[in-house]
């Protein structure tokens, strides 16, 4: 059944991209420069240095997180990087239904099921220059160690393949220089 009502008036934009590909800063860049509002995830992940339950993710156990799925509260979920990802569909048909343009950034898998039971939901894949400079931006974050970040580099030419492969994103975006990529975001969030 499709999870969002038909009666919703608001857009839904589905963002995805590897990490390193700058998704989080141009989808920020988004929601700050229009009325647009974001999803908030549940995950099963610890939360990061500085991250706040309710407005970075829901933290979640494994147990509570499975609730969640076997009562379908969720849009689509998926495991990423061991951890489960999901999106409470509640909020999300709230907010469109209050006419709102929703933004979900979430993985390919998740997106695939959105664009599966939702016609209305568009699709922006956004892509990192090249493979040597994900490379370089993974490195330069230090975030992860050297094994974690050639996890990232195998993950990111899976999701950048089955993103294309499955030819439902309406956009691709190469997030060279910032601006021109926000700008572009722009454009295509404002034209659906
Ligand atoms: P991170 O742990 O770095 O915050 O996120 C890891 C990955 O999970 C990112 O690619 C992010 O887009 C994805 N992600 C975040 N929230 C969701 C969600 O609700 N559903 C799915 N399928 N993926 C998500």
């Amino acid at each position: 059944m499709d999870k969002i009502s038909n009666s919703q008036t608001g857009k839904l934009l589905v963002i995805s991209g590897p990490s390193g590909s700058g998704k989080g800063t141009l989808t920020r860049a988004l929601i700050e420069r229009t009325g647009a509002v974001l999803s908030i995830s549940a995950t099963t992940r610890q939360p990061g240095p500085g991250e706040i339950n309710g407005k970075d993710y829901y933290f979640l156990t494994k147990a509570e997180f499975e609730a969640k799925i076997a009562a379908g509260e969720l849009l689509e979920y998926a495991v990423v990087f061991d951890n489960y990802y999901g999106t409470p569909a509640g909020p999300v048909n709230d907010m469109l239904q209050a006419g709102k343009t929703v933004v979900l950034e979430i993985d390919v898998q998740g997106a695939l099921q959105v664009f599966e039971n939702t016609q209305a939901a568009r699709g922006v894949l956004i892509l990192p220059p090249s493979d040597q400079e994900l490379r370089r931006r993974l490195i330069s974050r230090g975030r992860d160690e050297s094994r974690v970040i050639e996890k990232r580099l195998e993950k990111a030419r899976w999701e950048i393949e089955t993103a294309r492969n499955s030819g439902k994103y309406a956009i691709e975006i190469v997030n060279d220089d910032l601006e021109t990529a926000i700008s572009e975001l722009l454009a295509f969030a404002d034209a659906g």
